[in-house]
């Protein structure tokens, strides 16, 4: 009598798989729509100076609430959007919200980072369309920086080509994750990047052994070796800026400072006084 059980479990599990497959057939058309209802919103996380908690930048992550008060993961949806082409909208999106949010932050010293995928670096209009919305809203390109995964410089000389041509524009490269991808010391050293960000896996195994605090102060090294300075991200606990400290990492992310938050408490978040740039944020001219 074990049969009828089996044949339960069989049922579930097919309209398990039918109902996922389902949803990955329509998250597409699903994202688009979201993006008219304006389900789609910016929020910001803080990165700060670890020496003295000022904030540098913040850190655009996009959320989407649904109408119908779902919250679906940017691990999630990001992910299909990548494999499925609305990434592009995604990330127009986000850099339109971030520049006219960034117009109204003119009075302090702080940039914002964005996430990039590889496929917005394939997008040979890509450069140009930033460039035409730091000229539309009179932000200077420094005050944008721009985050990209490892695994975008395995798409190949184009997408390095693409990130020079950022960085000549006089936006900062932070490479996301690090640690997590397949770069090698030499393959680095061609890149054209401005700061390592260590993934939170090596920041939040600190303290807890031996290994991974020696992966992580390994990483710092080579960083400082090639003259970038290091951002950790996922720090939780004050033990752990301590040792990122002792190592020599420059910047800190992470719930120990701030979660990410609407543009409106960012603006509470932030005060003149608390505010100190990566890099001197450039006063050039803008281009017209
Ligand atoms: P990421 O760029 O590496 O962002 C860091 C993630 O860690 C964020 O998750 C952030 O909320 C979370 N985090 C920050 N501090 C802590 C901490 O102290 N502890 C823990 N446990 N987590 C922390 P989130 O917002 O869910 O985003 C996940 C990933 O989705 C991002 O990883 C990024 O790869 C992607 N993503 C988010 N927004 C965008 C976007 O606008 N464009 C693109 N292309 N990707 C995005
Ligand atoms: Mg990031
Ligand atoms: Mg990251
Ligand atoms: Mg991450």
């Amino acid at each position: 009598d074990w049969l009828p059980l089996g044949f339960i479990v069989c049922v579930l599990l097919i309209g398990i798989i039918v109902w996922l497959t389902r949803r990955s057939f329509t998250m597409g058309l699903e994202i688009i729509e979201g993006l008219q209802l304006g389900e789609f919103v910016v929020h910001y996380q803080p990165m700060v100076a670890l020496a003295n908690g000022k904030v540098c930048c913040a850190e655009a992550l996009l959320r989407w609430q649904r109408q119908n008060g779902s919250k679906i993961s940017p691990d999630l949806f990001i992910g299909y959007a990548e494999e499925n082409g609305q990434i592009n909208l995604l990330t127009q999106f986000v850099l339109e919200t971030v520049i006219t949010d960034l117009a109204k932050l003119s009075h302090l010293d702080i940039s914002v980072s964005v996430n990039l995928a590889g496929a917005d670096l394939a997008s040979p209009l890509f450069v140009e369309n930033l460039a035409v919305l730091c000229r539309k809203y009179q932000i200077a390109p420094s005050r944008i920086e721009l985050e990209i995964t490892e695994r975008s410089f395995v798409l190949g000389q184009s997408a390095i080509n693409t990130i020079s041509l950022l960085r000549e524009a006089g936006h900062l490269i932070l490479i996301d994750d690090f640690g997590t991808g397949y770069s090698s010391l030499s393959y680095l050293h061609h890149l054209p990047v401005d700061l390592l960000k260590i993934d939170k896996s090596f920041v939040q195994a600190l303290g807890s052994g031996a290994a991974t605090h020696h992966v992580a102060s390994h990483i710092v090294q080579m960083a400082k070796d090639l003259g970038l300075e290091v951002v950790a991200e996922g720090i939780e606990t004050s033990d752990q800026a301590e040792i990122l400290k002792e190592m020599g990492v420059e910047w800190g992310q992470g719930w120990l400072y701030a979660k990410a938050m609407p543009f409106d408490d960012l603006c509470k978040f932030l005060q003149p006084s608390t505010t100190t740039p990566f890099k001197p944020l450039s006063s050039d001219p803008l281009p017209d």
